[in-house]
């Protein structure tokens, strides 16, 4: 073979590429759904209880956002046709828009079809070359893409460490800056010191973006979210949270001041340059909210669960719960491999409880990422606890 010509390697070469992700047990694969009921999901004509969904409160089915749905179908159709600067915000995204701030008590609210676009585009709409942007380093991926697109100096402080942050910021002589921070960290279920935060923003002239993805709905008085919980009020604070996950539907919005949002309106390129989320959608989110504040039970159902996981599990050797006090409740293991095969272990006893691995979280901290709802039973939590304190696993290589 040494003899004939070798084909010349192209650049694009995916099987490769595919091997390696397979060398490093990081392939993905996803599992068809049939049926959606609360937690339990119909999969291959099996019944899964699941713990993976970001569905909090339990309301991606609720009987009165499916009837609000239905309802707004018939009245608005189902695409919204355009942008919003152009024809696409109806009165249901300006009502929605309205309440939204209402709900988190700020001035005023910019609701986008989704989170991740919402913080790619933030990022860059408020800071640029010449400006410095200071990121948690457990920041969710759409807060460094944002980060990387702004051509901001970018300014990675050690995790919920403000300490770090206020030393860095005192050392910065950019322009601009910006801190930004998931409020809730979506791997670990930990909460970012907000109150440090924001009091650092002030000292500095900076500004502070936090992503609510995690926490709207669930903290706070009302599900009010995060910075309701810590009572932060300031003109530096801009507030970002996504509606697909408690809220239950889809998309997201930034609250802040007037003046900076209608900034941001008129300068977010993936708020400008994309068809706004159908006005049917906007129209269930309302119905969301009106859920969301009054059906408290369903934020103490959650407590109890994350109590139960907190003074209950029983773990197999080497593993570790984290800090989190809120639905997000990682098991850490540390190997790629374990992760893997406890998740299958789980899945052959009907749990589906999903395992984490690197690029996600950092490398040598894969997990399995427990997420509770209010949907769950606590017969169904205590269940997948004894089958998780059963575990036997091979003991990890290396
Ligand atoms: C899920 C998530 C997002 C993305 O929101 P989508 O609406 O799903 O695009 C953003 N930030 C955090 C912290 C998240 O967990």
């Amino acid at each position: 073979m040494g003899s004939v010509t070798r084909q010349q390697a192209s650049a694009w070469d995916f099987d490769a590429e595919l091997r390696g992700i397979d060398c490093a047990q990081l392939r993905r694969r996803r599992r068809v759904v049939d049926a959606y009921d609360g937690t339990r999901l119909r999969i291959d004509g099996r019944e899964m209880s699941c713990f993976c969904s970001n569905d909090y409160l339990g309301l991606a089915q609720h009987p009165a956002l499916v009837d609000a749905a239905r309802e707004a179908a018939s009245r608005w159709g189902v695409g919204a046709t355009a942008s919003p600067l152009v024809c696409g915000h109806s009165r249901a995204h300006d009502e929605l828009e309205r309440e939204l701030a209402e709900f988190v008590g700020m001035p005023r609210a910019l609701y986008f079809y989704a989170g991740f676009p919402a913080n790619a585009g933030l990022v860059p709409a408020l800071a640029t070359r010449g400006d410095a942007v200071f990121s948690d380093a457990l920041n969710h991926a759409c807060l460094i893409d944002g980060a990387r697109l702004s051509r901001a100096e970018l300014q990675v402080y050690a995790h919920a460490d403000a300490g770090d942050l206020d030393r860095r910021l005192r050392a910065s002589a950019a322009r601009r800056k910006l801190i930004v921070t998931d409020a809730v960290f979506s791997m670990d279920g930990d909460i970012a010191p907000l109150r440090d935060l924001l009091a650092l923003a002030e000292r500095h002239d900076a500004m502070l973006l936090i992503d609510d993805a995690h926490g709207f709905g669930v903290l706070g008085p009302r599900g009010a979210g995060s910075a309701a919980e810590f009572a932060l009020r300031s003109p530096r604070l801009l507030y970002m949270a996504t509606l697909g996950k408690a809220a239950g539907v889809a998309g997201a919005f930034v609250a802040g001041c007037e003046s900076a949002i209608e900034f941001l309106m008129q300068r977010t390129r993936s708020y400008i340059f994309a068809t706004a989320a159908p006005a049917l959608v906007a129209e269930v989110l309302r119905a969301s909210l009106r859920v969301i504040g009054e059906e408290s039970w369903r934020r103490e159902r959650l407590r109890e669960l994350i109590a139960m996981v907190r003074e209950q599990a029983t773990l197999p050797a080497g593993w570790r719960l984290g800090t989190s006090t809120t639905a997000v409740q990682p098991l850490l293991i540390g190997s790629n491999e374990a992760a893997l095969q406890a998740m299958e272990a789980l899945w052959q006893q009907g749990f589906w409880v999903p395992a984490i691995r690197p690029p996600t979280v950092p490398a040598g901290s894969a997990r399995l990422r427990l997420s509770l709802s209010a949907a769950h039973e606590p017969q169904e939590l205590r269940r997948l606890l004894g089958a998780i304190a059963a575990l036997r696993l091979d003991a990890p290589r290396g």
